[in-house]
């Protein structure tokens, strides 16, 4: 059976951007990682998270994990934030957040470091494709030519770009793609991150997406 790892973005202790109205990114990634993991499952896929409970603190240690497990495919899943220039500040409850509702989408980010670019770049597309399908839209604000971003745009379609020297990406044994799920500083985007629903048929798009590319990765493996 083929086996996806679903590695949740950050941890309890070091949780990642902080959304429009303070939720901490880690558990956006939990919930639609979870989402995802069971989504794979009841397609008959083996999945494997890595992170869940919060405690991963070594992003090699995630690799190792998902390499010693036999892991076909590594998935890192991460909500996304913009460059400090575009955060304003709002309140809530007499509370003060930073938000920017210039940018909205996904991005899928590989890595030329990684084993196998030709396949990550494979699944990348699958999975893009399937979230447009899923009424979805890229984010290209990754390829701004600011201090920050000015990263190589791949397949804009898809909103994939090279991001060679992410940890997890360049030391995972497998082809890897991290998703940017969406743009938790963005106010209307972070409610619909948030709900339930709208999760669930996201985590639907990506394990469609997943497993059309497993389809390609093991059409491609020589036979034994
Ligand atoms: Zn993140």
């Amino acid at each position: 059976m083929a086996l996806v790892a679903v590695d949740v973005g950050h941890s309890l202790a070091h949780s990642g951007a902080v959304s429009a109205r303070g939720l901490p990114e880690f558990r956006f990634n939990q919930q639609l990682a979870q989402a995802v993991a069971s989504t794979l499952q009841s397609h008959n896929l083996g999945a494997l998270l890595i992170g869940a409970r919060g405690d991963a603190e070594s992003l090699a240690q995630r690799t190792a994990v998902a390499t010693a497990a036999g892991a076909d495919l590594l998935l890192s899943v991460h909500h996304d934030s913009v460059q400090p220039r575009y955060l304003q500040s709002w309140t809530v409850d007499g509370q003060a957040w930073r938000v920017s509702d210039r940018f909205s989408g996904f991005s899928l980010l590989i890595s030329r470091r990684n084993p196998d670019p030709e396949h990550s770049l494979a699944c990348a597309q699958a999975i893009g494709a399937a979230l447009r399908a899923a009424g979805q839209h890229p984010s290209l604000h990754h390829a701004e030519p600011i201090q920050g971003e000015s990263r190589p745009l791949v397949d804009p379609m898809n909103g994939i770009y090279w991001f060679d020297d992410l940890v997890v990406l360049k030391t995972a044994s497998s082809p890897a793609v991290l998703l940017e799920a969406g743009i938790i500083v963005n106010r209307a985007d972070e409610l619909q991150l948030r709900d339930p629903q709208r999760q669930a048929r996201m985590a639907a798009a990506v394990a469609d997406g997943v497993q059309r590319c497993l389809t390609v990765l093991f059409r491609a493996r020589p036979v034994p």
